[in-house]
Order: structure tokens, then C-alpha cells, then sequence
């Protein structure tokens, strides 16, 4: 028997390098080992569906159990990768055992980052990651509790409508000035702050968490800048980190993420890395970034698999994200910057607009609320490199593609 190829960790990322490399015709031993029980599921309806769902919603799986065994994918739950050792070849299991791997595929993910003050420990304290924590937040959202929730990014703003959804009380706090500042702009965070506080949920901009009080759960939480607020729960949406010490002690270029190239290999060349433990140059900004989403996950699987197998690379695709809060979607293409020219196509008041990000005159990267139609033009032009007008742009009754200026798919 062939020695096999081993991913660790079953996220989007993992399963997906498992399936691409079947898929692309991979025909000899597969070993996906994940350190969590039970069927590999799908991450972003925790945030989403699995809260504001029915009583016993769980996560959708990422496949059904029939699929990795009529594939001949063989899964190991429930047990964690402890080591890895290079010059053997091999990784070691939490029980001590040892698989041999011809390729290995480190797909470990990230954690939730946690606080870092007193009382953080303290029951009532509750991150969103996992399906268990979808599963104890659920549990705690009835009518009456009083959520605070520490974070105003995506995830953050998702349990909130969420909790008021369900009758709770909502307080966000966040020390920006704003909502999900690290990744759109002022009038997109505006937009759902407004839609937020419509819903009945409170935001408390430029504050942070001093301490969480309490015996022996959480009763409140005291600010910055003194203020108590009455608590049962306390979320804590403050990102993640990567995962990343396996491959730290196993001795492979790691910087705030596994580092990896274009086909998503680590510094040895018979270890991949793929999805939110990664870091990479992005091709189109040519800036180093990680990136924690769905699509990022697919795509590097399916680079991974490609450059195992000898194939083509894949044209790197637009990287794309999307959040509901209150039944809104807000769809995201490309990587804005701080920097770039911001034009509002459409009116917010509408409920139904766009915000462009131009880089040089091209579009870099943009957002759309409720405006699907644009979401897809966009992202073309954007993988063209096109140059916009800016002031036909702003102009919802123009169709966005007619607005480039040049005529020429420009590769980046
Ligand atoms: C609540 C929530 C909402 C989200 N919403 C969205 C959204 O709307 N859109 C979007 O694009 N993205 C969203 N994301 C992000 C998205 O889910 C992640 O980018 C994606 O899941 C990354 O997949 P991954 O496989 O890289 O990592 P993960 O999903 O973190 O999976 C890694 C797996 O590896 C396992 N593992 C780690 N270390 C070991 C080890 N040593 N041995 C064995 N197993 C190990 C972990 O237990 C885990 O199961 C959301 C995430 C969360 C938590």
C-alpha cells in the first residue's frame, strides 16, 4: 500500500483539500484526522441559522458520512495531531501512535481569540467557534437575558441580532469608533449600526472591557470608561488566531500564520498549508495577508490538491465573504484599503446600494447591501483590473459593468 496523504484538520479547508484530491483523480490512500467528534460541519450558520433557527438547529455537515467512505477518504475524529516529525514522515496522534504520510495538508484552522481580564473565565463567558458553542449560546438566548456582546466584527454583530431576535437584550462593545471598521467602510458600518439600533440593540463605540464581575457567573461587565452594565452572558467576538504551533515546533516558517506560496506550501515542500491558519502574499495587492473565509479555505484546497497532483493551477478567483444581520446581506469582493477612493453607488435609505473601493482609478474591491446584480458584476471587473468612471459608477441606474473605461481584461 502507497504511504498516504494525511490532512489534519476537517474545516472547509480540510475536507475540501480531501475532496479536490479525489476529485482530480488522487486514487491512493487519504487519512483525514480532525481533533473535533463527529461529522465535519459548516462554520458560518453558527453565527447565522443555528442561532436564530429552531430549538435543536445544528450546523449542516460539510459532506454526508456516505461520501467519505464511497470516496475512500478515511476520517480519524475525535483525536488530536500532536506532533510532527519531518525527518520520519510521520505525525503522532494524542494517543501516541504514528501515521506515516507522503504529503501531509496542515488544516488546523483557527481559535477564537479570548479575553484577557478578570472574570473571563467565569461561566457565562462564551466565544463562537465550535458547534459546542453554538450549541451553549443557543442555550442562553431566552427572552429576558442580557447579552453584552465584546466585539463589533462580523461575528459580534451576527449574535446580536440574533439575541434581540430572541428576545435578549444586546449591548455591543467595540473600542473603534465604529462596526466592523477592519473590514468595510464608514457608510456600510453605519448602515447596519442603524439597522441594528432599529432592532432594539445598543452599541457602546470606543470602550472596552476592564473586567467582568460576578461569583459565580457572570452578573456584568465594567467598561473603559467606568460605566457597569448589567450581564448574563458575555460574548466574545474579538477574532482569531491561526493555529499554527504544530507546525511551529515542526520547524516550518510560520508569522502570524503558516507561511505558504501560491500553490499553498509551507517552507517544506511535502507540507501544505491551507485555509484560516495560513498566511500568504495576495496575488492581486501583493500584500501579505491571512484571510479568515470560506471561499480562501476552497481555494487554497484546491490549489494544494492541484499542485500535489502535477495540475494547473487554478486562476486565482476574486477573494468574496458575506454576513446577514437582520435578514440584510452584505456581500464583499476584493481586499479594500484604508486609502482607497470610496464611491457610493445608490442610496442607503434605499436599502439597497453598493460602495466601490478604487485603487489607481481600478476597482479594487467592493460591498454590496441587498444588490446581488452588482455583487457579480463587481467581482468580474475586479478580476479584470478595470478602470471605473467614478462619477457613472456612483449611478445605480447605470449597470455597473457599462461603467469601465477601458475595454482590455487587464491581468495583475
Ligand atoms: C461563527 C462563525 C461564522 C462565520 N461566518 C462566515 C461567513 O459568513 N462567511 C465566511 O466566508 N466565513 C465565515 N466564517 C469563517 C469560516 O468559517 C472560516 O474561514 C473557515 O471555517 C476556515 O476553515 P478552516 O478549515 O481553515 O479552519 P477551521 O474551520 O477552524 O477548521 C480547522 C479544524 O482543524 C481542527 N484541528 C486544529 N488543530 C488540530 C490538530 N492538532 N489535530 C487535529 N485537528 C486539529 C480543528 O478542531 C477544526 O475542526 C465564520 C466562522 C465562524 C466561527
Amino acid at each position: 500500500m502507497s504511504t498516504p496523504i494525511v490532512v489534519v484538520g476537517a474545516g472547509h479547508a480540510g475536507v475540501h483539500t480531501a475532496s479536490r484530491l479525489v476529485e482530480l483523480g488522487y486514487r491512493g490512500e487519504l487519512i483525514l484526522i480532525d481533533e473535533e467528534d463527529g461529522l465535519p460541519y459548516e462554520r458560518p450558520p453558527l453565527s447565522k441559522d443555528v442561532l436564530a433557527g429552531a430549538e435543536s438547529h445544528e450546523p449542516p455537515a460539510l459532506r454526508k458520512q456516505d461520501y467519505y467512505e464511497d470516496k475512500g477518504i478515511r476520517r480519524i475524529a475525535g483525536s488530536a495531531v500532536t506532533a510532527v516529525d519531518r525527518s520520519a514522515r510521520e505525525i503522532c496522534l494524542a494517543d501516541g501512535s504514528t501515521i506515516p504520510y507522503h504529503r501531509l495538508i496542515l488544516a488546523t484552522g483557527s481559535r477564537a481569540r479570548t479575553l484577557d481580564v478578570p472574570g473571563a473565565a467565569l461561566p457565562g463567558v462564551q466565544v463562537l467557534k465550535t458547534r459546542a458553542d453554538g450549541r451553549n449560546l443557543k442555550a442562553m438566548l431566552r427572552p429576558g437575558v442580557r447579552f453584552v456582546i465584546v466585539g463589533a466584527g462580523y461575528i459580534g454583530m451576527e449574535v446580536a441580532a440574533a439575541a434581540v431576535k430572541s428576545g435578549c437584550s444586546a449591548t455591543v462593545l467595540e473600542y473603534q469608533d465604529r462596526s466592523m471598521s477592519r473590514v468595510t467602510s464608514e457608510d456600510v458600518s453605519r448602515y447596519f449600526e442603524d439597522l441594528h439600533v432599529a432592532e432594539g440593540v445598543q452599541f457602546a463605540f470606543g470602550s472596552s472591557l476592564e473586567r467582568i464581575e460576578g461569583s459565580d457567573r457572570v452578573e456584568g461587565v465594567v467598561t473603559s470608561d467606568g460605566e457597569t452594565i448589567p450581564a448574563d452572558v458575555v460574548v466574545v467576538g474579538i477574532g482569531v488566531l491561526p493555529n499554527q504551533e504544530l507546525a511551529e515546533a515542526a520547524g516550518l516558517d510560520c508569522s502570524d500564520g503558516i507561511v505558504v506560496d501560491e500553490h499553498a506550501r509551507t517552507s517544506d515542500p511535502e507540507i501544505y498549508a491551507v485555509g484560516d491558519v495560513t498566511r500568504f502574499t495576495c496575488p492581486r495587492e501583493g500584500v501579505s495577508m491571512r484571510l479568515e473565509c470560506v471561499q480562501n479555505a476552497m481555494a487554497q484546497a484546491d490549489s494544494a490538491a492541484r499542485h500535489i497532483l502535477g495540475l494547473d493551477a487554478a486562476v486565482a478567483e476574486v477573494p468574496w465573504f458575506w454576513t446577514v444581520q437582520h435578514g440584510v446581506r452584505l456581500q464583499t469582493a476584493g481586499v479594500r484599503s484604508s486609502e482607497d477612493h470610496v464611491v457610493r453607488r445608490g442610496d442607503p435609505a434605499d436599502g439597497k446600494f453598493a460602495v466601490l473601493y478604487l485603487r489607481d482609478g481600478r476597482l479594487a474591491a467592493l460591498d454590496t447591501i441587498n444588490a446581488l446584480g452588482d455583487f457579480a458584476a463587481g467581482k468580474k471587473l475586479i478580476a479584470a483590473g478595470a478602470r471605473l468612471d467614478p462619477v457613472l459608477a456612483a449611478d445605480r441606474a447605470v449597470k455597473l459593468a457599462t461603467t469601465r473605461t477601458d475595454d482590455l481584461a487587464i491581468s495583475r
